[in-house]
Order: structure tokens, then C-alpha cells, then sequence
């Protein structure tokens, strides 16, 4: 079927003839007859890493497999996702171990970007949390992956981008939990300096993400509320019914401007009055605050927009955020998603996060937004940090190959081995790595 596709941020937008998998018996054929394919989840990456001439669509492909209360280990088809996971699982008493800030993911997709949470710094990205796999090559072999069998496939495929062969299904670890409650505590940062010290000085929290005021300078610069959090032990597991907000139509461009982008941003900070708070939240709200007005993603105009989340290690990370942060308030094109995470060490090889900080903020597609980034590019660069590329659309291959190295020779050397006639392909793939 042909249809007209995009990432979450709208851009680009490709045509491709996508085929919708229910049966893994159908995607033999699909693979032997076409070249230049690319699995397909909810399309929650923002740029081009699910786009391709021809898409194999696995959001329909979703079937709870089996569950081990002994061990914790639930089974699944790689369409299955966060969300209808987080449905069986709450009220038997788990939760996911890692999750990223939406639950409208697939897990084919969670482990093709090898997501993180708000939790890298104690618990690591998706990959801490799956057992195993099973994946059909360019061949149609189908494979085991674990740490003990096929183990090179299984760590480069955390990261792989869909690139190495697509995933049919996965048994993934959940943890424990006695309340769909989080104990919540924001503080308020002043700038910089304090939010860096006050991430080091609560690092034992389990959760802990910070959204800064990427307009404010001088000494300002970096005003920010920390948010933490730990289950709560409150023996709740109702599970209330989240009401949903929606963006019915495409806003007009000039809907979000610095002027409403600064008012929102006081708004923000100023709505937490004391310096500290501490209450119980519904873990939607800790952990999903976007997902609750569909289609948010409109916000941003027909033309679409941009996510920038770069990640510096932890020795340049201070000097290369104020750096970043002084441009973007130079510029004028503030964000209104800006948030700040810790990570800790990182297992899978050809993956994002490197321990240090990473930072995330949205941009409407416009010239000046564009050439914003590329200013930041070379920042980033000259800090030796790197982008993720399921946020990508734009980088410059020099940009990647500085932020990926020697990942990425192991990673392609691999691909070589494994589909030598090239025929997993990403838009992302052809501008980035081919
Ligand atoms: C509001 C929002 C918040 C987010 N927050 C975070 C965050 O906190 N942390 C984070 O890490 N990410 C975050 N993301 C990004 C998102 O989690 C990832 O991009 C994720 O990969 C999207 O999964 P998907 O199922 O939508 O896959 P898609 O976007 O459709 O595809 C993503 C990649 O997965 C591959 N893929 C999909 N299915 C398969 C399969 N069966 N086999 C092989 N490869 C496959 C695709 O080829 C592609 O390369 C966020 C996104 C949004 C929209």
C-alpha cells in the first residue's frame, strides 16, 4: 500500500509502499522480494529512521507470548507496545524496568534505539531489561539473540537502527512495584551549576530528569527544576483512566514564538513556588506528561519540527551545555521542551548514551532553526559528544562519524556479514552511513 510517511517531528515526510505484518510466515517473502526495506513500530522516532523506499509496518504484529511470574519475564511480539504492556503489567504489580517519555513505543523499536529512561544513571538503557530475541535476517534465517547465543548480533542490535534484521519477538524483564505512584520531589534550580551540583547530590534517586529555561542568560543561564522520583509504597494499583487532550488541526507557524516560548517558560518555573516540593504523583504524569494530549506533535505547524538531544561525556559536559545553552538564548529560538538527564555507563556499543549529560529540545523546521543546529553541531563536535539518531533528521555525516567512531566500523563491518546485499535500508541509513 502507498502511503505518504514521516517521523513523529513531521519531517521529512517520504512516499513508501508499506506492508503491514500480522504473520512472521508473510515477512520471509517481503524480504526476499524487495530491497531497500525498513521495519516500521508507532513511528515515535522523530526523523528519518523508519522512513525507507519500501516499510515493513509492525504495529499491527502485537501478541502477548507468555508470562513468568517467577522470574518476571514477559514475552512478546516485537509490535507490542509500552503502553498495552504497562496495561497487563500494573495491575499484576509490575512496571517496565526502563522506559523512555512516551509508552507509545513498540519493543522492536525500544531495542532498535536501545531507549533510555529517566533512570541511565542507575539502571541502564532498554537493553538491561531484555533477555533475549529472535530475529529474521536478510536471509530469512531466523536467530536467537542473547548475551550467551549470538551474542555480537544481540549487543549491536541495541542501537542498530532496525539495520541488522528485524525482531519478532523479545522477553523482557519487569520489576516489581506496589503502587502506580510516584513519591515526587521538584527542586528549583538557579542556574546551571546548581541543577549540575543537585543531579550529583541526589544521584541514589532511581529517577531524576531536570526541564531548564533554555531562554534565560547571564546568571540565569540554566534555570531548571530537578524532578525525582521513587515508586511509592502505597499498596495502590488502580489504575485510573488518563484523560486525553488533543491537537485537532496543525497550529499556525507563528503560534510559538520566543515571546510565548519565554511566558510559558516563567509560567513554568514560577507555577513550583517554594524552593523544594514533595507530593505523590500518577506515574503517567512522572513519566508521560506528553502522552496525554494526542497528536502533540501538530503543535509545531504543517511544516513540522526537529529534535536536537546530543549527549556530552561528563568531564566536558558543564562547559559544553553553557556553551550550547548561551547559543540558543543568543539565537532567540528557545524551546519548550528542554530537559536534562544523567547517564551512568553504557553496556551496548553502538549506542547513544556515554556517561555524562545529555540534553533534548524540540525546534520548528524553519532556515534559521536549521542553521541553529548545524552552530550547534560544531559545538557538540569540538566536545567530542554525539546526537541519537532516532531524534535525528538532519547531522552531517562528520557529525555522526566524530560522535560514533570505531562503534560504527565494528557495527558496519558486522552489517556486512550479516546482509551483504545491503537490503535492510533507512532513509537515515543512506544519508548517514552507507
Ligand atoms: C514524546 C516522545 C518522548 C520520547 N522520549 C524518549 C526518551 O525519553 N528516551 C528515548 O530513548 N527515546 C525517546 N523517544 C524516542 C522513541 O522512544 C524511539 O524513537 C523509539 O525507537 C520509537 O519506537 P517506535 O516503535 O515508534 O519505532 P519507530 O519510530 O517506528 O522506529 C524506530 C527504529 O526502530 C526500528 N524498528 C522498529 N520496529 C522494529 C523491528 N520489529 N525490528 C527491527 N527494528 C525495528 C526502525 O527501523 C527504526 O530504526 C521519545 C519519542 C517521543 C515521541
Amino acid at each position: 500500500m502507498k502511503k505518504t510517511l514521516s517521523g513523529w517531528g513531521l519531517y521529512p515526510t517520504v512516499e513508501a509502499d508499506v506492508s503491514y505484518i500480522k504473520r512472521e510466515e508473510n515477512l520471509k517473502e517481503i524480504i526476499r522480494r524487495k530491497n531497500g526495506l525498513i521495519a516500521r513500530g508507532l513511528g515515535r522516532s522523530y526523523g528519518d529512521s523508519s522512513l525507507a523506499k519500501y516499510v515493513v509496518d509492525f504495529s499491527k504484529f502485537s501478541y502477548f507470548l507468555g508470562f513468568d511470574e517467577e522470574k518476571n519475564l514477559l514475552k512478546v511480539t516485537a509490535g507490542v507496545s509500552l503502553s498495552e504492556i504497562l496495561d497487563f503489567a500494573i495491575q499484576r504489580g509490575y512496571f517496565l524496568k526502563i522506559t523512555p517519555g512516551t509508552k507509545f513505543i513498540t519493543v522492536g523499536g525500544a531495542i532498535a534505539s536501545n531507549v533510555h529512561g529517566k533512570n541511565h544513571h542507575k539502571e541502564g538503557s532498554f537493553v538491561s531489561c531484555v533477555k533475549s530475541f529472535r530475529m529474521m535476517l536478510a536471509n530469512g534465517e531466523i536467530v536467537n539473540c542473547s548475551r550467551e547465543e549470538n551474542s555480537e548480533l544481540f549487543w549491536y542490535s541495541f542501537g542498530g537502527m532496525g539495520l541488522l534484521g528485524i525482531i519478532l519477538d523479545a522477553e523482557i524483564e519487569l520489576k516489581k512495584i506496589n503502587s502506580v505512584n510516584i513519591d515526587y520531589k521538584g527542586i528549583k534550580a538557579k542556574d546551571l551549576e546548581e541543577v549540575f551540583s543537585l543531579f550529583e547530590e541526589n544521584h541514589s534517586y532511581t529517577y531524576s530528569v531536570a526541564w531548564i529555561d533554555c531562554l534565560k542568560r547571564g546568571k540565569y543561564l540554566g534555570r531548571s527544576i530537578l524532578m525525582l522520583g521513587e515508586h511509592s509504597d502505597d499498596k495502590n494499583l488502580v489504575q485510573k483512566r488518563d484523560k486525553k487532550l488533543s491537537v485537532p488541526f496543525f497550529l499556525p507557524s507563528f503560534v510559538l514564538n520566543r515571546l510565548s516560548i519565554k511566558t510559558f517558560n516563567s509560567m513554568y518555573y514560577n507555577k513550583q513556588i517554594g524552593k523544594i516540593v514533595v507530593k505523590k504523583v500518577n506515574y503517567n504524569s512522572f513519566f508521560y506528561p506528553l502522552d496525554s494530549i494526542l497528536n502533540w506533535n501538530r503543535m509545531y505547524g504543517k511544516r513540522g519540527f526537529f529534535q536536537y538531544q546530543f549527549v556530552l561525556s561528563k568531564k566536558e559536559s558543564f562547559d559544553g551545555l553553557k556553551e550550547i545553552l548561551e547559543e540558543i538564548s543568543k539565537s532567540g529560538y528557545g524551546s519548550f521542551l528542554a530537559v536534562l538527564k544523567l547517564f551512568g555507563k553504557e553496556k551496548a556499543p553502538f549506542s547513544f548514551p556515554m556517561e555524562g549529560y545529555t540534553l533534548a529540545l524540540d525546534f520548528p523546521v524553519c532556515k534559521e532553526t536549521l542553521q541553529l543546529a548545524t552552530n550547534l553541531d560544531k559545538i557538540v563536535f569540538r566536545y567530542g559528544g554525539r546526537l541519537y539518531l532516532s531524534k535525528d533528521s538532519r547531522m552531517g555525516r562528520d557529525i555522526f562519524l566524530n560522535g560514533y567512531r570505531d562503534s560504527f566500523k565494528m557495527f558496519k563491518s558486522l552489517k556486512h556479514r550479516v546482509d551483504p546485499e545491503n537490503k535492510f535500508q533507512s532513509n537515515q541509513w543512506r544519508r548517514l552511513m552507507e
